[in-house]
């Protein structure tokens, strides 16, 4: 991506939808230090204040308590250049407590944000997930990969609706001649995730401060691949702002790949921790036993790759769970 391209649109309204969460607060930030009006929409289901604190009072930030399954007459007059569309829960623990809000953000809330593009012409990025690929039979998973997804079970409310969104961004690109990109995001750790938002980073660097036991689901031997947030920041940007990406799907995600178990072991040894591990011996129901991103495309066409290595990142995560 030329880098000026940046620039040359800087000062336009932007939305980012879900931005009070852990990777929209990230967002906005970033685009308020490009230059950007950023609009920042959320209902705090399972963000917080305390994560757009830093921004409140800045003359480029403004705040909307709106759900985006019933957009505001404040947000539908927004005339935006540009939306980045996240909300939606994301942990699984999250997702299953608010099932519902979940089919309903990713279905209602994107066909919403999608009608809010076509009337002004915005462009757009929809966040998806690797979750779209269930559990995989294919490895490294590619964008070109169907999935092996469970349509009845405690997670289709999240991958179900994800790939509901994915569908609908088809129909109005395809229909409408919209504007429009999407983004397979894979899992994302660092500051501002929610202590207590049951994700595994979270849990296990918690458990690790407080010397409390670190609970593993199953034997530990399923596998991650874990992005660091100012990674993931980077690849959104450049999926949205780079030429040539209208229509098109891109995993963004960090190939390295560790098995729970040896993730628990590295957050021990990270935190000098004497927190002692606990296998249950039984995966949770429809677990995705193996996920690492193939990036190729995103290599290629947003010459994107992620640069923070898992020790760093997790080093920079604790500091910031120590001093929050
Ligand atoms: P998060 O839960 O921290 O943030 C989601 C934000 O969306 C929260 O602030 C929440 O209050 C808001 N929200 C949810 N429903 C809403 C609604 N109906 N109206 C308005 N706001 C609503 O999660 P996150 O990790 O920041 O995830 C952001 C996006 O990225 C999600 O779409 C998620 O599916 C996707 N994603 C994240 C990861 C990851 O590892 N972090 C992986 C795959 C996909
Ligand atoms: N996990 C675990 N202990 C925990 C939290 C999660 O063993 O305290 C496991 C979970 O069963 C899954 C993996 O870690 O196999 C990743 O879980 P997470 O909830 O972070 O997200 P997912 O990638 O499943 O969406």
């Amino acid at each position: 991506m030329a880098k000026q391209s940046w620039y040359t649109l800087a000062m336009q309204r932007v939305l980012v939808t879900g931005g009070a969460g852990f990777v929209g607060s990230h967002l906005c930030e970033k685009l308020i230090n490009g230059g950007y009006k950023v609009v920042c929409l959320d209902n705090f289901i399972t963000g917080s204040q305390k994560n757009i604190e830093n921004l409140i009072g800045n003359e480029n930030f403004e705040f909307i308590d709106n759900d985006v399954v019933k957009l505001s007459d404040e947000v539908k007059k927004g005339a935006f250049s540009h939306i980045f569309h996240l909300a939606s829960p994301a942990s699984p623990i999250d997702y299953q407590n608010y099932s519902e809000e979940t089919l309903l953000a990713n279905s209602m809330g994107t066909l919403n944000i999608l009608e809010l593009a076509k009337k002004d012409s915005s462009k757009v990025l929809i966040a998806s997930t690797s979750e779209v690929y269930g559990d995989p039979l294919e490895h490294p998973q590619k964008e070109t990969y169907w999935g092996n997804v469970n349509s009845f079970g405690p997670r289709s409310c999240y991958d179900e609706s994800k790939r509901f969104a994915e569908a609908s961004t088809y129909v109005f690109i395809h229909k409408y001649g919209i504007d429009a990109r999407i983004v397979r995001i894979f899992n994302t750790y660092g500051p501002k995730m929610q202590k207590d938002d049951g994700r595994v980073i979270s849990n296990f660097i918690t458990a690790a401060i407080a010397g409390d036991q670190i609970n593993i689901d199953g034997d530990g031997s399923q596998t991650r691949s874990f992005c660091y947030v100012s990674d993931l920041i980077e690849g959104i940007m450049k999926a949205m702002f780079s030429d040539s990406t209208k229509g098109e799907v891109f995993n963004l995600g960090n190939p390295d790949e560790h098995s729970i178990a040896e993730l628990a072991d590295k957050i021990i040894r990270l935190t000098n921790s004497e927190s002692e591990i606990k296998f249950s011996g039984t995966f949770r129901k429809d677990d995705p036993m193996r996920r690492k991103p193939d990036i190729g495309k995103a290599e290629n066409v947003l010459n994107w790759k992620p640069k923070v290595n898992l020790d760093e990142g997790l080093q920079k995560t604790i500091k910031f769970y120590k001093s929050s």
